[in-house]
């Protein structure tokens, strides 16, 4: 049986990761992996997870199973945190999942059980998990224009008038801030016409949440979300904790649906809670838990958003640095777009002979969509990446 499989597409990210590793040079600069790193290349335990977890070592007294959704009290405090006073009140159903992916993952079957023939809308380019899970999954899709190669800036234009064709029931992937892989925004006006758009044509909004934090602050990168929430009659929001709580190997994610009415909640919620038993039963505990411990102390959950704000204003100055050293060199704001450009990534817009070009003369590795990872660099490394973006006469 197993003889008849045949072998899967490589993922680029790893491989750029195991050609970083194998790479002798001193001065190698990895921008791939999306991983938030230090100014010393480390993914530190932040320190509020830390405080959570010795006291969860001390205080937790059994580890036999949560319920299929997952501890309620982690659904209320993250869905608080994600929607504010736009949660909707007992039309909310959500469950724990396996991380973001898991939450986009079960939410995407939740779209099939309930319409298998709805199309799921993608924008070009999206982060390559997301085609990747829905054509697994059969779904029928369809793309929307996003990245402007020329602003490098959202081709709002396009966007629009692309997702003037969904169809009522479709349903529209939407990230809910700091795009990956181009850093490329919506501003809160280009939101709301999207969120009427959807409206209108009866779609259903898809939000992908996983940087909440990580580019204007916790309130603003969460605006878009309970803007869309706040527009439509029903809504599905994937979010994550790896990125804003620093906990990727915990898989702790959380899917939520908005329900049209208080009368469909319960069915939505029996739905969400049996695909979690269909896939793999209970969700992951530990880190859910370690997240309502700090979101529920208001010691803990202050520090651990400084520490976060400290994260994002880290990886702003970055921005500003890199923009600044291109500005320098070119002699005019053709890279501002990178300051302007929110959360962990930026998609410059080299083409695949120029990215190759900037790891074989110089060392850098990026994805060859041209997708860098800001937290990849420090002050030491941003002249150098300037430098090789121009030697490569991007
Ligand atoms: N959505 C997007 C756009 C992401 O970039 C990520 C992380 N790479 C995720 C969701 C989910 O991440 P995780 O499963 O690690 O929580």
């Amino acid at each position: 049986m197993l003889t008849a499989l045949t072998p899967q597409a490589p993922d680029k990210i790893l491989a750029l990761m195991a050609a970083f590793r194998e790479d002798p040079r001193p001065g190698k600069i990895d921008l791939g992996v999306g991983v938030y790193k230090d100014a010393s290349g480390l993914t530190p335990v932040m320190r509020a997870v830390k405080a959570a977890e010795r006291q969860l070592v001390e205080e937790q007294d059994t580890k036999a199973y949560t319920g299929l959704a997952g501890d309620p009290a982690y659904a209320d405090a993250l869905s608080d945190l994600v929607l504010g006073d736009a949660r909707p009140e007992g039309r909310l159903a959500a469950v724990a999942t396996p991380g973001g992916t898991g939450a986009i993952r079960q939410g995407l079957e939740l779209i099939r059980l309930a319409t298998p023939e709805a199309r799921v809308w993608m924008s070009n380019p999206t982060w390559p998990n997301h085609p990747a899970i829905v054509g697994y999954l059969g779904m029928p899709t369809a793309s929307y224009r996003y990245f402007d190669d020329d602003t490098r800036g959202v081709d709002f234009d396009g966007m629009v008038e692309d997702l003037a064709g969904v169809a009522a029931g479709d349903a529209v992937i939407l990230h809910g801030c700091c795009h990956n892989p181009t850093g490329a925004n919506l501003t809160l006006d280009q939101w709301r016409t999207i969120a009427d758009l959807l409206a209108d044509r009866g779609a259903v909004p898809f939000v992908d949440i996983a940087y909440q934090g990580f580019g204007d602050g916790l309130e603003a990168d969460a605006e878009a979300t309970r803007l869309i929430l706040q527009s439509v009659p029903e809504a599905i929001i994937a979010a994550s904790c790896s990125k804003n709580f620093g906990i990727y190997r915990e898989r702790t994610g959380l899917l939520m649906a908005m329900a049209p009415s208080a009368d469909h909640l319960k069915v939505t919620q029996g739905a969400m809670a049996s695909l979690n038993r269909l896939n793999f039963s209970f969700p992951p505990d530990h880190g859910a838990r370690v997240v309502t411990m700090i979101l529920t102390d208001d010691t803990l959950r202050a520090d651990w958003a400084a520490e976060l704000e400290e994260v994002r204003l880290g990886m702003l100055g970055l921005r500003e640095a890199l923009a600044t050293a291109l500005r320098d060199r070119v002699g005019s704001d053709r890279f501002g777009f990178l300051a302007a450009h929110r959360g962990m990534f930026s998609r410059l817009g080299a083409t695949p002979e120029q990215v190759e070009a900037m790891r074989r003369d110089h060392g850098v590795y990026m994805v060859g969509d041209s997708r860098l990872n800001i937290a990849g660099l420090n002050a030491q490394t941003v002249p150098i990446l300037a430098d090789a973006i121009v030697a490569a006469g991007v």
